[in-house]
């Protein structure tokens, strides 16, 4: 059996899922633009990432445009809203996380993760 690396802040399990995921004729439509909202705003909504970033969070969400549409292309409206959401995760959530482009699996809709730091005794 052969090894590889990979750079993931999943857990190996829920790696192996995402990346089945992945692979299931489902994944070309894209998954931020049809997922549920757990709230909505006029031009955002947040939604709940399937596959979370488990090995260092217990909980990862997701703040994203309503728009299919990179960073690059939002306007000074949702700008302005992003910056006023922000206020409102800033009390829910320990970090506020951006993938590079080269590790951004879904990098035509723009997305921020939300997460809330596992805790460890030291
Ligand atoms: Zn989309």
């Amino acid at each position: 059996m052969t090894t590889q690396k990979v750079k993931t802040l999943r857990t190996l399990e829920t790696h192996t899922n995402y990346e089945k995921y992945q692979k299931t004729p489902k994944f070309p439509t894209c998954y931020i633009c049809t997922a549920k909202p757990i709230k909505t705003y006029k031009g955002w909504k947040k939604i709940e990432n399937e596959f979370p970033y488990d090995e260092v969070d217990t909980k990862n969400d997701m703040i994203v445009p309503l728009r299919h549409t990179i960073e690059d292309d939002l306007t000074e409206e949702e700008l302005r809203e992003f910056k006023e959401i922000k206020k409102d995760i800033n009390d829910k959530y320990d970090m506020i996380l951006e993938n590079t482009h080269k590790q951004k699996s879904i990098p035509g809709h723009f997305h921020l993760h939300l997460l809330q730091i596992k805790e460890r005794e030291i």
